[in-house]
């Protein structure tokens, strides 16, 4: 008797909501996480994603492209200000 029913162990916990995945559930796979179906989603607008839609990890949280590019556009801004704009503070 060997009915392979529910391989305990093999599923993990949902990235997102950190609950136990059951076995027989159907899983969203990015990387090495596992997710809910209803818990794949954009981390910052709740965005869910379609089979083929583009989405993005960034330190484990699930990302639209849209709030990823807005991620990337961030962290690429230069931290000095005054590299281009030099202000000049005028006393009236
Ligand atoms: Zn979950
Ligand atoms: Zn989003």
């Amino acid at each position: 008797m060997s009915l392979l029913k529910g391989l305990f162990g093999n599923t993990g916990n949902c990235a997102a909501c950190h609950k136990m995945i059951p076995a027989f559930e159907m899983v969203m796979r990015a990387r090495n996480n596992v997710y809910h179906l209803e818990c794949f989603a954009c981390q910052q607008c709740n965005h869910r994603f379609c089979v083929g839609d583009r989405f993005f990890l960034l330190e484990n949280k699930i990302l639209c492209e849209y709030d990823y590019e807005e991620r990337m556009i961030f962290a690429n801004l230069p931290y000095e200000p005054s590299a281009k704009q030099q202000r000049q503070f005028i006393h009236t």
